[in-house]
């Protein structure tokens, strides 16, 4: 069994590195998060957000989750949302997804898994809506790693059904939505959708800012 008192020396090593670096890091940034990035990522151990877009603490607000999912009713996440964008006021969303992901594999598959069932339920749901796209494809991981990239652009749409991001747009807020896929085989990030900063790329019916009225 891993010793835990390793991770404390290498927290040890890690705060003494930034604080030779910059003295005052740490009491600075105690004193106030200013990040311009809201983070909804994969829980995934290998795709750890700060590191691999190289940024420092209190510069990406975080929220991850199993398949980086955005559900209509998942308080959880939308508390994260409504705080990043209300009261932290994040330039960007990126919702960023990766390729091999277990819980989207999941959902493509027929095991019953237990609680975690009802969350890849979502997934599924993605998957079934898209089946058409899947026509042809029999490679299970060409299956798996185009549902990763659909699932991203649905989480995508979910930020964008939000009241909380459409009331920023109608407010004038600056902030632009964004899908990303991350590749656990070479470290890299891929853009898949378009910066979408206003309400004219929300499909009409997913509009509750009062617009089309
Ligand atoms: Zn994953």
């Amino acid at each position: 069994m891993t010793d835990l008192n390793s991770l404390f020396q290498n927290n040890r090593s890690w705060a003494n590195a930034i604080k030779a670096e910059d003295p005052d890091f740490f009491t600075t940034l105690a004193k106030q998060q200013r990040p311009e990035f809201l983070w909804i990522g994969c829980a995934d151990s290998r795709v750890p957000a700060n590191e691999i877009v190289g940024l420092m603490p209190g510069e990406l607000f975080v929220h991850r989750n199993i398949a980086n999912c955005v559900v209509h009713t998942d308080i959880n996440c939308h508390s994260v949302i409504e705080y990043a964008v209300k009261f932290l006021k994040v330039k960007h969303i990126i919702v960023c997804g990766h390729y091999g992901c277990g819980g989207v594999q999941a959902a493509l598959g027929h095991e019953q898994l237990g609680v975690a069932d009802h969350w890849i339920r979502h997934i599924r749901d993605v998957y079934y809506n898209k089946r058409k796209d899947f026509k042809g494809i029999d490679d299970d991981k060409q299956r798996v790693n185009l549902l990763c990239e659909l699932n991203v652009k649905q989480q995508v749409a979910n930020v964008c059904h939000t009241p909380i991001v459409q009331n920023a747009w109608s407010s004038g807020q600056e902030l632009a939505i964004h899908g990303w896929i991350y590749d656990v085989k070479d470290g890299l990030l891929k853009k898949l959708t378009q910066t979408i900063n206003s309400i004219e790329s929300v499909r009409e019916q997913y509009r509750v800012d009062g617009s089309t009225e």
